[in-house]
């Protein structure tokens, strides 16, 4: 295994884990269900190996909702933080939220998807390209 890269806690500090190598792409989603589980207007998650993230505590902790066949988000039971989410047909992977890592993350958002469902209430799109759905530049990439 390489070294730790990334280090991240819930908002009551009951879930710690880290996570070695690195982070896949990541862009903003402002997707109706990441609008709502994250409660603001877009959520900002990046692709890595499951085995690449080690908890040290809270595990146990972690509540799981399924959004939508197959799609699980993932948030700690005691604050409510989101922690990561994960989809059944990609059990390798998970995609871990980016808001909760106490380490900088060391690179920049490539897009915005699900443009079309954005909250009336945001327009910053800046020099991101913006996808009205999915957008392409995110397709998973992940280093093993
Ligand atoms: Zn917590
Ligand atoms: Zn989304």
């Amino acid at each position: 295994m390489s070294e730790v890269t990334h280090r991240g806690s819930c908002n009551c500090g009951q879930v710690r884990f880290e996570i070695e190598g690195k982070l896949g792409k990541f862009g903003f989603c402002h997707c109706t269900t990441c609008r709502k589980a994250s409660g603001t207007a877009f959520t900002a998650n990046a692709s890595v190996k499951r085995a690449r993230v080690r908890f040290l505590t809270g595990e146990e902790a972690i509540s799981r909702y399924e959004s939508s066949p197959g799609v699980f988000r993932c948030f700690c039971s005691n604050c409510g933080s989101p922690i990561y989410k994960e989809k059944a047909e990609m059990p390798d992977t998970i995609r871990i939220r980016l808001g909760i890592l106490d380490t900088p993350v060391g690179a920049k958002p490539l897009a915005h998807a699900f443009w079309g469902e954005k909250a009336d209430w945001y327009d910053l799109k800046g020099d991101m390209p913006a996808y009205e759905d999915w957008a392409p530049v995110l397709k998973d990439e992940v280093e093993e």
